[in-house]
């Protein structure tokens, strides 16, 4: 019989498997028995539905079986089964979820040495984990509503056979032969009892289904006198697994090291969560549900393969994968599951889009949510700031959508970075610092912090010792459409001519006519400029360059990167500062060498795009020019 060939991702992952020095070879053993419980939760489902299945919940189970003779560990589960399609094309080709995510990550890490060897732990590398510590093995299985049986069989990367087989049931049995001992490596501990029952309840105690095994109890023969005891060894099948799931038991019995493992495990995340959200609600509806905000923003949440949504079980079983009316779009981060008895079970999906009990659990999930966040902000700040490096971009989503609809319910939670704390700071942290006599919330927008703290503008509230809030994301301008005030208090940029300031050492020291020195520059500069203007703002630096019109540079920057032919353009203010002896020196060539001062308006307007983080139309000309003047 012709042997099939594994497809050549899939040969390299086997590979890695079967020469593999990952200490935590163990974990093969939780990768075998998710599975199994997937498969029996697909067929559970299904029985919910179509009576001709015959089966309930209390029907399914796994069941272990050691043989050290022969070597050979097998997984059995009698859940949905596979066809020979399904089997050659789940466990001939790396297509599978858990497999894919490894892979994905593994090109990601490529270069980086050993550490790649740890993401097997960090992921579930699904079925072909079980290479780790089996040099065969062979899958049993009948597929529910189908006749045939079929066998898989594979020694590893020289390919693998399917051929029809006997079995009873619908279900499926896999069947490991443990590789020999080597130096250092103890693999017969795989074979035995006490190692299988302790993994057993290590990785897989809150498998919904029971996991059976024998085991052997050494206990006093009955009737065997009291002097002369007499001792026998008494085989017993038994559960293994506790198998309350994890959102089942009370918080305070649950540690956080649960919780995380319990998170990571289900998620598929190798960094533990940033927090964890318990809850447990009785009344109009009834559910429980565990959720967690992840500790680092998954690769591909900015992907269209993002897909939001939480687990939905009812009564333990489950219902839905990923339940997306759960959340709203700017949670959309949060992972979990939800549990309750209130949805009826062979609801179908389109119909649960419309129930109104789910819409009565989102509603409740998202306002615990923000509570837990907002507690967060409150007694943890430290790791609330990382969450919202992570994450803070969906809140402001939130903020934005449908025009500010739900504002109420995310302002309070972002963050800016502040001029005069020097760190993060809240909406209402900045308006309680407030002194009376300032108007406006302060805002300045540019690429980086750095690159806002270097704006002139930024001087003249600055000199006043009034904070600016640092706008470095490209929705945060939009956030101010949305907003319009908060406290009371209008947001206003701080590019913007009235701040409310009024610059009284700018206008002592100036009591002077510039319209000439202004028409000149308008002349001079022409199209570039829409007006030359004496600055109300500038303190210390000679020029500046102001938005006018309603487009901001920001907005002009974002539209050039995404639309470049359509891209629009602020109106452009060169403003100056008339106490800057730069100032003077063009006033005075205004009058006596016109050349020059053409010369001088050029560089000074190059100076305020650069500062603006705008392009300069011609910087050789720029170099040449200022180095004229050295
Ligand atoms: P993952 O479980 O992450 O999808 P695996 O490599 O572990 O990746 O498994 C690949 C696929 O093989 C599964 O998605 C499932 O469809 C199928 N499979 C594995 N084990 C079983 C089983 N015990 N019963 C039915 N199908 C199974």
């Amino acid at each position: 019989m012709a042997k099939k060939q594994f497809k050549a991702e899939s040969k390299r992952l086997l590979d890695l498997m079967i020469n593999s020095i990952y200490t935590h070879k163990e974990i093969f053993l939780r990768e075998l028995i998710s599975n199994a419980s997937d498969a029996m939760d697909k067929l559970c489902y299904l029985a919910l539905t179509d009576d001709r299945v015959g089966m309930s919940r209390g029907d399914f189970k796994i069941e272990i079986q050691a043989d050290p003779e022969s070597r050979t560990l097998t997984i059995s589960d009698n859940g949905i089964g596979m066809n020979k399609e399904e089997l050659d094309a789940n466990l001939g080709v790396i297509a599978s979820s858990g497999s894919y995510r490894f892979r994905q990550e593994l090109a990601e890490k490529e270069g980086e040495g050993e550490e790649n060897v740890d993401i097997i732990g960090q992921f579930g590398v699904g079925f072909y984990s079980a290479f780790m510590v089996a040099d065969s093995i062979t899958v049993t299985t009948k597929k529910y509503g189908e006749e045939q049986a079929y066998r898989w069989a594979s020694s590893g990367v020289d390919g693998y056979t399917i051929t029809e087989a006997e079995r009873g049931g619908v279900g499926t049995d896999i069947v490991l032969h443990i590789k020999e001992d080597a130096e250092g490596e103890n693999y017969s501990e795989f074979l035995q009892e006490y190692k299988l029952t302790a993994l057993i309840r290590k990785y897989s105690d809150y498998i919904r289904y029971p996991i059976r095994m024998e085991l052997t109890h050494h206990q006093r023969k009955e009737g065997s006198p009291d002097d002369k005891p007499e001792y026998e060894d008494v085989k017993e099948v038994e559960t293994i697994n506790s198998m309350v799931p994890l959102w089942q038991r009370p918080k305070g019995e649950v540690s956080q090291e649960e919780y995380n493992k319990f998170y990571q495990e289900k998620f598929f995340d190798y960094v533990p969560p940033q927090t964890v959200l318990p809850i447990s609600v009785e009344g109009t509806v009834t559910y429980k549900a565990l959720l967690f905000v992840p500790g680092k923003t998954p690769y591909d949440f900015y992907t269209k393969d993002y897909k939001k949504g939480l687990q939905l079980y009812s009564g333990g079983v489950l219902i839905m994968e990923n339940c997306a009316d759960l959340l709203p779009d700017a949670l959309r981060f949060v992972r979990g599951v939800v549990d309750t008895p209130d949805v009826s079970l062979n609801i179908s999906r389109e119909m649960l889009q419309h129930d109104r009990q789910l819409k009565t659990i989102a509603n409740n999930l998202k306002k615990k949510l923000l509570a837990e966040l907002a507690r967060m902000l409150r007694e943890d700040r430290e790791s609330y700031e990382t969450f919202f490096k992570n994450f803070g971009l969906d809140l402001k989503y939130g903020v934005l959508q449908n025009y500010g609809a739900d504002k109420d319910a995310y302002q309070d939670l972002l963050l800016f970075y502040s001029s005069t704390e020097q760190k993060p700071v809240t909406l209402s942290e900045y308006t309680a610092r407030m002194p009376e006599s300032q108007q406006y919330i302060y805002y300045a927008s540019g690429a980086s912090t750095n690159a806002i703290d270097a704006l002139p503008q930024t001087e003249l509230v600055k000199e006043h010792h009034m904070e600016i809030l640092y706008f470095t994301d490209q929705a945060d301008e939009f956030l101010t459409e949305a907003l319009r005030t908060y406290g009371g208090k209008e947001f206003r940029s701080v590019l913007n001519d009235d701040l409310g300031i009024e610059n009284t050492a700018a206008e002592e020291a100036d009591g002077g006519d510039h319209a000439e020195v202004l028409a000149f520059l308008k002349e001079t500069l022409g199209d570039q400029i829409k007006e030359a203007r004496i600055s109300k703002k500038l303190v210390r630096h000679p020029v500046c360059l102001t938005a006018e019109g309603g487009i901001s540079f920001e907005m002009e920057k974002y539209m050039a990167a995404v639309q470049p032919d359509m891209a629009m353009k602020a109106e452009r203010v060169l403003e100056l500062n008339p106490g800057h002896s730069a100032f003077q020196a063009l006033e005075e060539a205004v009058h006596n060498d016109r050349e020059k001062a053409a010369n001088y308006a050029k560089i000074l307007l190059c100076q305020a795009q650069l500062i603006a983080g705008l392009p300069i139309e011609n910087p050789s000309e720029y170099a040449d020019l200022v180095c004229a003047l050295l």
